[in-house]
Parts: C-alpha cells; structure tokens; sequence
C-alpha cells in the first residue's frame, strides 16, 4: 500500500569523531529511506537524553539499546501507519517513552526514526524532502540559508587553549548560497596558508568541526586571522563574523574561567562588548551559561538591536525554555539542533514559535556528525535563512552545503538567497 510504513530498523554505525550512533531505515513501497543521528560534545543539560549503553563496548559508547529500542519497541508500534502522519507519528513515540526527556527509549532512537518516516513520506509522494519539510510546517517561502561556517575551532571541539569553541564565517554579501560556498572555501584556504605560515605546519590540524585548531589562547587572534584571509580574498564587504561562544562549558561557581581570569556575568559581556566594538561581527551564541538568565538579558537589552543573539544550550531547540527567553528577552535567535529536542515535529514547533516570535533560526548540525543530509533540506523547508555546518572541510560538514549547492541548482531562477542578518 502507498505511503504505508511496511518495515523499521536501526543499526548501530560510526559518526564522524569515530563513535557509535544509530541509523534507521523505514521500508515503504517506493524504497528504502535512511537517517543517521548526529551527537554534540558540548551538550547542554536540558537536551533530550542521547541513550549510550556503557557497558564495555566502545568505551561505553555503544547505541545497541538505542537500536533494540527502535527494532523491538517502535516498529512495533509504527509499522502499518501512513508515513505522511509526521505529528502522529511524533506523538506516539513520545508517549511510548513517557519521559520529559525521552530517557526511557532514548532521543537518539526516536529521532532516528522520526528522520527516516520523513524522509519516506517525501519518497513516497515524490516530492524533494524540502519542499515535505515546508508543507509539514506551513512554510510558504522556501529560501536557501546563509551559511555560518566555523573556520577556527577551539573549546570542546579542539585540542587549543582557545575558551570560545567557534570563529565563524557569514558570507552575507553572496549573491546565491552557490556564490557563498565558493567565497567561504577561498577564504578558508587563504586562512590556511596564513596560519602556515605564522604558526607552522602543526597548526593547520582540524578540529571536530573541520575548522584550524592553532595553538592561540586569546579571542581576538582568531578574529584577526580571519580578517587577515578575508582581505586577501577580498571579501571585506561580503563576509561578516560569528562566535559561539559555548560558556556553559567555562562557567564554574557562578563565574567565568575565561582566558585565565576569573570573570563575572557582567565582566564577560564586557569582553564581548568589546569584540563587538572592534570587529565585524553579526552574529554571536552561547555568551553565557545555560541557566545564567541574568546576564542573557543583561547583554541582550544592550546589544539586542545591533547583533544576533543566538541561544543554544540556554535553549535545546525546547519550546518551553524558548517560550521563556521570549518572554525575558534573553536573546534574541535560536539554534535548532533536531537531537537536541529529538523529534521532527518538535523541531518544527521550535522554529515556527521564534519566527512567530521575531527571532531569527539557524538550523545547525551537531559536533559529531554523518553524511546524512538531512539539515540542508530542514533549512531550506523552513526558510530560516541561516544554516552552520562547520567549516568548508570534511564531508560530513560539506555533504550539507553540497546538498544545498543542489537544492539551489533544482530551484533555479525560483531559489532566494535569504539573508536575515
Ligand atoms: C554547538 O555548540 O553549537 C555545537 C555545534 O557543538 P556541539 O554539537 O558539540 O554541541
Ligand atoms: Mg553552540
């Protein structure tokens, strides 16, 4: 029967860092369709629970109850139903787990099935994945998304001292995302060769996220770096920067460990306040701890008209803690990571309510990821503008922008380029 869900299974595979994560395939009579989940490093504590079996595989990182959970207990529920039922479907798998949390059968498992019986309902009424996300979600402007791409890694995701986990690139001023990938990937090369030449050859190794991983421990070396590879490239009025700061993970005692210093809410977004006075930056995420409200609204009353102010840990892609930061103007975009909330459904509700709400969206892949592709397609169906998928290196970062570089070559003279920055 058409769109009819006549089989689901995982698998246990390996992401990009090497560690296990799980696929799931959903069979419909059309095909086979497929989604892998990623994982993040530095993970905030109000995600949905990413289940690890720690036991004596993989370091304790095996997913086998994860996959069990999907072949013996979802499939179970989910096979015989219409595929093109996402929010039903969503629903029950919720239910099923019946934790706030999804600690029972683990995001992870939910997720993975979420992705495939989206990705069959698409193959199963021939429609691009994209344009099924769009209906999903009520999308009428379909856009292709400035990308925001990490080109020096530091934090959790790099072996360096530097505190803040990602220097950005925005190539606001492209005239397609085609052009945009194309001004990017000069610019990383440059920036490679400039690092090369400054600091040796050690220091072009890459991070998680396919960005340079040089030894430098303070703030404004990457950002001048950077600007440095931008001029060659000639891009001054073209790119802009981004941070993302990721302070969760130097938030110690109710204060900031930063650049050796011991710093206050207040004296940190001193710091970046700074930053933002002297370099071009447009967007930046992650300024402080996820449960510190003070300071988001501090700094978010103060530069909520001239900068992006993106929440992630502060916001796991939850409507509920969106809903409060709204409420609190605590900032003023979000980062939606689909693991972080574990359903599609959800993800949609996420980004729907901050467009509602006049925030801005960028769709963002995780630290640790695959060749799945997904992403490209969820940013293009709901038309956020904005997508960050690491630096223009390493497959798993490029299979995004190269599946975006398609979608953009399918719409033709129908693609927009939204830029919202
Ligand atoms: C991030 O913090 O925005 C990020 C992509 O890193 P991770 O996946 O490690 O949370
Ligand atoms: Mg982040």
């Amino acid at each position: 029967m058409e769109f009819q869900i006549q089989n689901i299974r995982a698998r246990e595979v390996l992401d990009s860092r090497g560690n296990p994560t799980i696929e799931a395939e959903v069979k419909t009579k059309k095909g086979i369709s497929r989604a892998m989940v990623p994982s993040g490093a530095s993970t905030g504590i109000h995600e949905a629970l990413e289940l690890r079996d720690k036991n004596h595989r993989y370091l304790g990182r095996g997913v086998q109850k994860a996959v069990n959970n999907v072949n013996k207990i979802i499939a179970k529920k989910l096979i015989g139903l219409d595929c093109r039922k996402q929010r039903d479907i969503d629903e029950l798998m919720i239910e099923l787990d019946g934790t706030k949390n999804k600690s029972n059968l683990g995001a992870n498992a939910i997720l993975a099935a979420s992705m495939a019986v989206t990705k069959a309902s698409a193959l199963e009424q021939n429609i691009p994945l994209y344009r099924w996300i769009a209906e999903l979600s009520g999308n009428k402007e379909i856009a292709l998304p400035v990308p925001s791409m990490n080109v020096i890694n530091g934090g959790r995701h790099a072996g360096n001292k530097l505190d803040i986990q990602e220097y950005m690139i925005l190539p606001i001023g492209a005239r397609n995302f085609t052009e945009a990938v194309r001004f990017c990937a000069e610019t990383y090369q440059n920036l490679k060769n400039i690092i090369k030449e400054k600091y040796g050859k050690n220091a072009i190794n890459v991070g998680d996220e396919g960005g340079f991983a040089p030894p430098l421990d303070q703030a404004e070396e990457p950002l001048n770096l950077i600007l440095k590879a931008i001029e060659e490239s000639g891009y001054q009025n073209e790119i802009k920067l981004g941070i993302d700061a990721a302070a969760s993970e130097f938030y110690k005692d109710n204060n900031y460990v930063f650049e050796g210093e011991i710093l206050s809410g207040k004296e940190l977004g001193d710091v970046y306040s700074n930053l933002l006075k002297t370099y071009p930056i447009a967007s930046c995420e992650d300024v402080f701890a996820q449960d510190d409200w003070n300071s988001w609204i501090e700094f978010t009353k103060k530069h909520n008209k001239k900068v992006q102010i993106v929440g992630d840990d502060l916001l796991v892609t939850n409507v509920k803690r969106i809903k409060k930061a709204v409420e609190l103007e605590a900032c003023n975009a979000l980062l939606l990571k689909i693991n972080q909330i574990g359903t599609i459904s959800e993800s949609i509700d996420a980004a729907k309510f901050s467009i509602k709400s006049g925030w801005n969206v960028m769709v963002s892949h995780r630290s640790g990821e695959t060749e799945d592709s997904f992403i490209a397609d969820l940013t293009v169906g709901l038309g956020t503008g904005q997508i960050k998928s690491g630096a223009p290196c390493r497959s798993e970062r490029n299979s995004k922008y190269n599946q975006l570089i398609r979608i953009e070559e399918e719409l033709g003279d129908r693609a927009v380029y939204k830029v919202n920055l």
